[in-house]
């Protein structure tokens, strides 16, 4: 088992209890949804398995079955909320710090322009903190999403 010191994912899931609505968009027993904490894009998403796993090779048949779900759940959420046309998923893993497994679920604008679409959207991800969606739009996102799953 790799290490869980100094996983992101791992810290988050640790607090799972007391995090803001914008860390705990959605959960069950093995997944965690959060808005990621650094774009400018409104409802991108990032879910990640409870424990600390770094190659989707190694979940269990228990979080390999929830998967799909959450992914089309969650997406189907994003659309109703942020209306959407579509929404990527893309899973790397692997800058250091946050190589536990996540999936990106980014919402897709019919209107985005053609420099951000496929990977260009990552250069929304990593944004300067003045371009960030700021901690009360995410937990108002977040709740709306919360209400639609409901
Ligand atoms: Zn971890």
């Amino acid at each position: 088992m790799a290490s869980t010191m100094g996983c992101y994912t791992c810290g988050r899931n640790a607090r799972f209890d007391s995090l803001p609505p914008r860390e705990r968009v959605a959960a069950d027993e093995h997944w965690r949804a959060a808005h990621a904490f650094d774009t400018a894009l409104p409802g991108w998403l990032v879910l990640a398995p409870r424990r600390h796993v770094t190659t989707i090779a190694n979940l269990s048949s228990g979080e390999a079955a929830a998967l799909g779900g959450w992914q089309v759940r969650l997406s189907r959420a994003l659309r109703e909320v942020t209306g959407c046309a579509k929404t990527y998923v893309v899973q790397f893993a692997e800058q250091p710090g946050y190589a536990h497994v996540h999936f990106h679920l980014v919402p897709v604008a019919a209107e985005l322009p053609p420099e951000r679409r496929g990977p260009g959207i990552f250069a929304l991800l990593g944004a300067a903190p003045a371009d960030r969606v700021g901690e009360a739009r995410m937990d108002e996102l977040a709740i709306s999403l919360q209400d639609v799953l409901r």
